[in-house]
């Protein structure tokens, strides 16, 4: 029978008819026709305890038969209190109030928001504009599309988007020799659009230590620090998208922990709810919710998704906030893994540029055609991933693994034996 689904980032004339997934146990997803396949991008990076896990599904159905939903203003619940108050121990000491709503794109759409108004409710109406990074991704929804680097996603809609200004990332690898000059150029360019017009700018946004869907380029903990330093020095506000990066996937809780800097909005969503529902907070600085905090109406922030801290996408995190809690060692301890993977790689001649930052391995490879998503290396390996029963979705030419931290090292080890497999048949 024909399906009216449309899928998403998916030409539908020319894709594989999508597959469909019966159940889900641990890394493994098995197919209708029987096939079991390793999810090794963790579901588009939100499942990071396994599929069906038994413990955040009983969080689920037991929040259900209390309450599954209820308007969230004007109203709160355990639910939500308890997360808050879970959640708050593991951001930086910067970060001191919770906002929720429901997807990645919602959670930066609400810090652009908030970064905007602050200026507002403080008198100063000038600054209006935003510094981003180039490669970045921030969502689909137009705010974070904007927000996000131009790219094939949204060239279509450049009428519709508000202008950013951009600088470069500082991407780098193993064995990058060039790593400090590029960190000095990014920072440079910041402060000279910083100087140019120090009244210009509401908020810098970046993805702290890794850009995902620009390509998985890394950049080092020391970036950041000297990034945060320089942004204390102007008056403009440091928004993290810590939408991917969260819970673990850099190897430490938050990119934001593990660089040991403090921005002044960190957006979160993705493996929040270890990917059982969608869920995602904006949190902020006192300073910043102190400027909304007003008998003045026009100070409110008046932004509010119907599902906002839905009370069963808040339990299903909580539970997995004590997963993480119980285990932690789950998401320190991949890199070890990943760095050996590493020496066998760079070992190959049409391999490079590899990089590795906690639970991510990402590397390049080289082909005849130009770097980028619409690199055809993508289409042939997902399919020979697939005949080896593993799922694995690159980036054009960029070649990553993300899977959940479940993941056992005999299952790692061969996952890794299946790319050298995948390299040799398409060289
Ligand atoms: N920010 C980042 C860094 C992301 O990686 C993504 C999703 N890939 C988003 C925002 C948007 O999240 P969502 O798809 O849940 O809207």
């Amino acid at each position: 029978m024909k399906s009216p689904i449309w899928h998403p980032f998916t030409q539908m004339k020319s894709s594989p008819h999508p597959l469909k997934v019966k159940s889900g146990k641990g890394i493994w997803l098995e197919l209708e026709d029987g096939r079991k396949i390793m999810d090794l991008v963790s579901s588009w990076w939100v499942n990071i305890h396994g599929h069906s896990q038994p413990d955040i599904a009983k969080a689920i159905y037991d929040q259900a038969l209390k309450l599954e939903h209820v308007i969230f203003a004007g109203f709160t619940h355990d639910s939500a209190e308890e997360l808050a108050h879970r959640l708050l121990p593991y951001l930086p000491d910067s970060l001191e109030r919770i906002f929720f709503s429901d997807n990645g794109s919602t959670a930066v759409e609400v810090a652009l928001k908030m970064a905007y108004q602050y200026w507002i409710n403080n008198g100063d109406k000038r600054k209006t504009s935003f510094i981003a990074f180039e490669g970045s991704y921030h969502g689909d929804t137009l705010g974070a599309m904007s927000a996000g680097s131009r790219s094939i996603f949204s060239n279509c809609f450049d009428e519709l988007m508000f202008e950013v200004n951009y600088v470069p990332y500082p991407g780098t690898f193993i064995g990058d020799d060039e790593v400090e000059q590029k960190e000095e150029a990014s920072l440079n360019a910041i402060d000279g659009l910083l100087t140019a017009d120090p009244s210009k700018y509401a908020a810098l946004i970046i993805e702290p230590l890794v850009q995902g869907a620009g390509g998985m380029n890394m950049c080092r903990p020391e970036f950041l620090k000297k990034l945060s330093k320089l942004i204390r020095e102007h008056e403009i506000l440091l928004i993290y998208d810590e939408v991917m990066t969260g819970f673990g996937r850099t190897g430490d809780w938050f990119a934001s922990v593990l660089s040991d800097t403090t921005p002044d909005l960190m957006c979160m969503s993705k493996g929040i709810t270890g990917g059982f529902l969608p869920l995602s907070v904006t949190a902020c600085s006192e300073n910043i919710y102190q400027a909304f905090y007003s008998d003045d109406p026009m100070k409110t922030l008046y932004h509010g998704h119907s599902y906002t801290a839905n009370p069963l996408g808040c339990a299903a995190a909580v539970a997995s906030l004590t997963l993480l809690e119980n285990n932690p060692e789950m998401f320190k301890g991949m890199s070890r893994h990943h760095f050996q993977f590493a020496e066998e790689l760079l070992k190959l001649e049409d391999v490079e540029k590899v990089r590795i930052c906690g639970t991510i391995i990402a590397f390049d490879i080289m082909t005849d055609q130009e770097s980028g998503y619409l690199n055809r290396a993508s289409e042939t390996i997902k399919k020979l991933a697939l005949s080896k029963n593993m799922l694995l979705r690159p980036l054009g030419n960029t070649l990553y693994l993300m899977p959940p931290y479940c993941i056992a090292k005999e299952e790692l080890h061969s996952a890794y034996e299946g790319i050298l497999e995948i390299l040799e048949q398409i060289q």
